[in-house]
């Protein structure tokens, strides 16, 4: 409604279209790259009349390419490294016993939020990238590279469920990995637009290297994919026991796990941010280690780029539909992605080294000042051209 537009903290209500960006850099002969996030595909039928289709992301690479796109990447297989790197960097803090619980920073609603009322808890963010940028930066630093393109002349279109995507993409430390973002609505718009019958549209598969993705980093599109990726690498590398998950109360559910040298890990899985404020006040009282934050309810299948309506009923049906895409995936665990661990073998070397921080991690601000006794908000610089 108008008033959480006029009062939402993450921009992940403000509304803005995109679109002649895309058309401008097609135009110019950019060499154009985009990239799906998995809720996209689980709620973009409703706009085009394909309802419940499980290969609707291979239609939409497909009509991409009709309209001039040059690749297309899925933005799962990002989904899968961040997965990978989290896993690894929750482990050292565990071993470490330092800043814990970690939350995970996938989401630019919740950081943005974290940033302006906890910034006391900024170190305990993962400070691995969300899966847009960390493939933005792969894209920008090594994928331009190895096929001997100026970055400068690749403009990459991230296609995203989510507007607070945009503000991220904006960020003046991710600046140039993600040339613009587009919303599942306004994608919804260019296919209309078009002329095109989507319904119509063979699939063909994600690009390579980066279309591979494992059934972990699809479930990124919803509520606990962060926490479940997360705790698949983890059961593949040190191994967990008795992992048993309860629901608090909507929006808030807690999983015990233990390592086979019987360490307990508390996780804490939990959508929409007043949920975060009843979460921060219970860190202590129930030992949290770990913490998946999603702004929308329901997670990016919720999110305010995605089509109207868009309540709870209609979310659920997205949860299916997006269960359905990740339960024909043959991969399970991010840790069978071979193609991301070939990018770990070319390139990163290994989770947590030096390549791996320069291309995938990044740094908070806080955001909260206090000036003559009241406090300060400090927004996130908007271009006024938009
Ligand atoms: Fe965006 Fe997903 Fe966060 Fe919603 S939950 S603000 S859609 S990243």
């Amino acid at each position: 409604c108008g008033q959480c537009v006029a009062h939402c903290p993450t921009g992940a209500l403000t509304f803005r279209n995109d679109i002649q960006k895309v058309y401008k850099a097609m135009e110019e002969e950019k060499f154009v790259i985009g990239m799906i996030a998995p809720a996209v595909r689980a709620s973009i039928q409703e706009e085009l009349g394909l309802d419940g289709d499980v290969v609707t992301a291979g239609r939409i690479v497909n009509f991409l390419k009709m309209i001039g796109f040059k690749k297309v990447f899925d933005v799962s297989f990002a989904a899968d490294l961040v997965a990978y790197e989290e896993a690894h960097e929750f482990k050292e803090r565990l071993e470490r016993g330092e800043k814990l619980p970690q939350f995970t920073s996938c989401c630019p609603g919740w950081v943005k939020f974290a940033e302006h009322n906890y910034p006391e808890l900024l170190d305990n963010l993962s400070s691995v990238k969300s899966p847009q940028q960390a493939l933005g930066s792969v894209i920008k630093r090594i994928y331009a590279k190895e096929m001997g393109i100026d970055p400068k002349d690749i403009f990459l279109v991230s296609i995203m469920p989510c507007t607070a995507k945009k503000f991220e993409a904006e960020r003046e430390e991710f600046a140039g990995e993600v040339d613009v973002v587009i919303t599942t609505k306004e994608l919804s718009q260019i296919i209309r637009s078009s002329g095109f019958d989507l319904k119509s549209i063979p699939p063909i598969p994600f690009d390579r290297p980066y279309g591979l993705s494992s059934q972990a980093g699809l479930s990124f599109g919803k509520t606990g994919g962060v926490f479940s990726s997360v705790l698949k690498v983890l059961n593949d590398e040190i191994g967990l026991e008795n992992v048993e998950t309860k629901e608090v109360e909507k929006g808030i559910r807690i999983t015990n796990a233990t390592t086979k040298d019987g360490k307990t890990i508390n996780g804490v899985v939990v959508f929409g941010l007043g949920n975060v404020r009843k979460v921060m006040e219970k860190l202590n009282d129930w030992n949290v280690d770990i913490v998946e934050v999603m702004a929308c309810d329901y997670g990016c299948i919720g999110g305010g780029g995605q089509p109207y309506p868009n309540d709870t009923e209609i979310r659920i049906k997205r949860a299916k539909i997006l269960n359905e895409v990740v339960g024909i995936d043959v991969l399970i665990s991010p840790t069978e992605n071979y193609h991301m661990l070939s990018l770990y073998e070319n390139h990163l070397k290994a989770p947590l080294s030096h390549e791996s921080h320069k291309l995938l991690h990044t740094t908070y601000k806080n955001r909260k000042r206090i000036k003559n006794g009241d406090i300060e908000i400090i927004p996130l610089p908007v271009d006024e051209d938009k």
